[in-house]
């Protein structure tokens, strides 16, 4: 069973979860998935064929590569996102 699979994707989420407390941005639902879609778009896409179990080695190598870039873009991603509020106040009342 193969997937073809954007690794960025995985390391962007896994570095939200992760510095998410530094960023100081709203964490709604709206708010995350406008984050990581911003930092997704200023960071180049790497597909991947995986097969089950042997996807982490590659996201390793990855991460290794890319931590910085990515770390940048959430960073900037967060800062448009605190700066746009795209959704109404209310949805994100208890987050702010
Ligand atoms: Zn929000």
């Amino acid at each position: 069973m193969y997937t073809i699979k954007n690794m960025m994707e995985e390391l962007v989420q896994k570095y939200y979860e992760k510095i998410i407390d530094e960023l100081n941005v709203c964490r709604c639902e709206k708010c995350k998935a406008d984050v990581i879609a911003l930092a997704l778009n200023r960071l180049p896409p790497r597909y991947c064929v995986t097969e089950e179990g042997k996807i982490y080695v590659k996201l390793k190598e990855l991460e290794i590569q890319y931590e910085v870039d990515i770390v940048a873009a959430l960073a900037v991603a967060a800062y448009i996102v605190k700066n746009n509020m795209k959704h109404e106040e209310r949805d994100c009342k208890d987050e702010i």
